[in-house]
C-alpha cells in the first residue's frame, strides 16, 4: 500500500477515489475518450486477425467437432423477459431492446476467452510452423492435427498465468496442438477449473497469491526455458486482437436482425472487465466499425477496480488495486484482477465511454434473475453487464447524446459459464436466492 501522505494527496486530486476506496459502487465518465484517438492497430489489422481464424477453420472441423462449421461464435439473444423483470424492479424502464451476447456459450472454453487465448496460441504455433517449413502459404491447415506435427510442437512450452479462464483456453488449445502447456494459477481459481486443465493434459502450477504473483513467477518460469512462449495477460497484442474480431461477426448478427446502428440509433455495450484485454480488444473493434455511435462500458467488481484505479490516476499498469488499500477478493474470479494490462489500457483510455463498478452480492443476485427468466445460466462474472443499461439510465449520459431512448440497442456481454460443473452452478444460484430474500 502507498503511504498515508501520498494517498491523501491522490484523493484531493481525484475525489472519486474516496468512494472507490470506500468500496461503493461507482459510474465513472471517460474525459479522456477521443473521437479520432492515435492507436498503434488499425481495423486491418482486426482483418487480418479474422484471416486466421478463417485459415484455421478445416483444424478446428477435423479436432474440435462442437465448433458448429469451424467458426468459433456465440448467439445474439434478445433478453427482453429480463429487461421486464429489471424494468419493474428497478422502478425505471429502459425504452431500447437488450441483448445478451452469449459468449458463455462459446465453445471448447466456455468464455470469451476462447477468443484472445486461442487466437494467440494459434498464431504461435502458424508462426513456428513457417520457420521450420513444416506448411506453406495456401495449405489446408487441418495439417495441424496430423501426429507428426504434434509431435514437433511438443518440443515447445507455452505457459499462463491465469485466475481460471484465461488458462483454460490457452491450456486446452496449447494441449491440443501439441504443445506443452504449463498453466499458473492464482489462489482465487477455482478447483474444477484446475481439475478440467489437468484432465486435457495440462500441467497446472498452483500459487498461493494473486493473479499478478501467479503471472510473474509463470513469466520467469516459462521465459528461462529455450522454447518457452508466454502468453502474457498483462500485455498482449494478440490476445487483444484475437478479442477483437468478435465486432465483425457483431456487425454481421445485428445486420441479419436490421438493426440500425447510426447517429440516431447508438449501440450501448456493457463488458465486465478484469485486466481489460478482453473489454480493450470487443471495443477497439467495435469502435473501427461503428465509430462514435457505439458507447463501451466496462463494469468492474467494487472489490478489484483495476482498471478503474489506473484509469483515473492516470498510473496505468503502474498502479495496483492493492497499492489503494482495497482486496482484489471477489467472487468473480474472471474479473478478479488487481493491475490492467499494459497493452489494453493505453487504447481503452482513449475509446471507452465509461466504467461502473459492482457489488459481488449484486451479480449472485443478476445470475439468479437471468436464470428465472430467460432460462440462462452463467458464472458470476458474466453477469455484471447486465445492470448497465440501467447504471448509465440514471446518469445524463444518454440526455446529453439528444438521442430517443427507444432506439437505443444495448448489449450486456455474457463472458462465461457454460463450462461450470452442475455442483457449483446451483451453489451459486443458491447464494443469490439467498440474498434475493433477505432484501
Ligand atoms: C477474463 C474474463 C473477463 C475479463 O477479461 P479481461 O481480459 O481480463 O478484462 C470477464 N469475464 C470472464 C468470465 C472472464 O473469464
Amino acid at each position: 500500500m502507498l503511504d498515508k501522505q501520498l494517498l491523501k494527496q491522490m484523493k484531493q486530486d481525484t475525489p472519486i477515489l474516496e468512494d472507490i476506496m470506500g468500496l461503493k459502487p461507482v459510474v465513472w465518465f471517460n474525459q479522456n475518450k477521443r473521437e479520432k484517438p492515435h492507436l498503434e492497430l488499425t481495423i486491418h489489422d482486426v482483418y487480418e486477425a479474422e484471416k486466421l481464424w478463417e485459415r484455421f477453420i478445416p483444424f478446428f472441423i477435423e479436432v474440435f467437432p462442437e465448433i458448429k462449421d469451424g467458426v468459433i461464435e456465440s448467439p445474439l439473444v434478445d433478453i427482453e423477459h429480463f429487461k421486464a423483470f429489471e424494468n419493474q424492479k428497478q422502478s425505471r424502464n429502459i425504452h431500447g431492446s437488450l441483448f445478451l451476447k452469449s459468449d458463455h456459450e462459446l465453445p471448447v472454453a466456455g468464455s470469451i476467452k476462447a477468443r484472445g487465448g486461442f487466437f494467440e496460441v494459434l498464431k504461435h504455433a502458424e508462426q513456428l510452423a513457417f520457420e521450420h517449413q513444416l506448411i506453406q502459404e495456401g495449405d489446408d491447415y487441418a495439417k495441424f492435427a496430423e501426429p507428426q506435427m504434434k509431435q514437433f510442437f511438443n518440443d515447445f512450452t507455452i505457459g499462463v498465468g491465469s485466475t481460471g479462464n484465461l488458462g483454460l483456453s490457452i491450456g486446452i488449445m496449447s494441449a491440443k496442438l501439441g504443445f506443452n502447456v504449463n498453466v499458473y494459477m492464482s489462489a482465487d481459481a477455482k478447483a474444477w477449473k484446475k481439475e478440467l486443465l489437468r484432465k486435457n493434459g495440462a500441467h497446472v502450477h498452483e500459487f498461493s497469491g494473486d493473479f499478478s504473483e501467479a503471472i510473474s513467477e509463470g513469466r520467469k518460469q516459462t521465459l528461462d526455458q529455450p522454447n518457452g512462449y508466454f502468453v502474457d495477460d498483462e500485455d498482449s497484442k494478440d490476445l487483444f486482437l484475437g478479442y477483437s474480431t468478435v465486432a465483425l461477426r457483431l456487425k454481421q448478427q445485428l445486420d441479419e436482425k436490421h438493426i440500425k446502428v447510426d447517429k440516431e440509433h447508438p449501440l450501448f455495450v456493457y463488458l465486465p472487465c478484469g485486466v481489460g484485454g478482453s473489454p480493450g480488444g470487443v471495443t477497439f473493434g467495435l469502435k473501427e466499425i461503428f465509430g462514435p455511435h457505439v458507447h463501451c462500458f466496462f463494469v468492474e467488481p467494487t472489490t478489484s477496480p483495476a482498471v478503474l484505479t489506473g484509469l483515473v490516476t492516470g498510473k496505468m499498469e503502474e498502479i495496483s488495486v492493492q497499492d489503494i488499500g482495497i482486496s482484489n477478493q471477489t467472487e468473480a474470479d474472471g474479473l478478479a484482477v488487481g493491475r490492467p494490462s499494459k497493452f489494453a489500457t493505453k487504447i481503452s483510455d482513449q475509446l471507452m465511454s465509461g466504467l461502473y463498478t459492482i457489488e459481488d452480492d449484486h451479480l449472485f443476485k443478476l445470475l439468479v434473475t437471468l436464470k428465472d427468466q430467460e432460462n440462462i445460466s452463467v458464472e458470476p462474472s458474466a453477469t455484471a453487464g447486465l445492470i448497465g443499461p440501467w447504471v448509465i439510465s440514471e446518469t445524463n449520459y444518454i440526455s446529453d447524446l439528444h438521442v430517443d431512448e427507444e432506439n437505443i440497442t444495448h448489449i450486456a456481454w455474457s463472458t462465461g459459464g457454460s463450462l461450470v460443473p452442475e455442483k457449483e452452478r446451483k451453489a451459486f444460484y443458491e447464494l443469490g436466492q439467498k440474498l434475493l430474500k433477505s432484501q
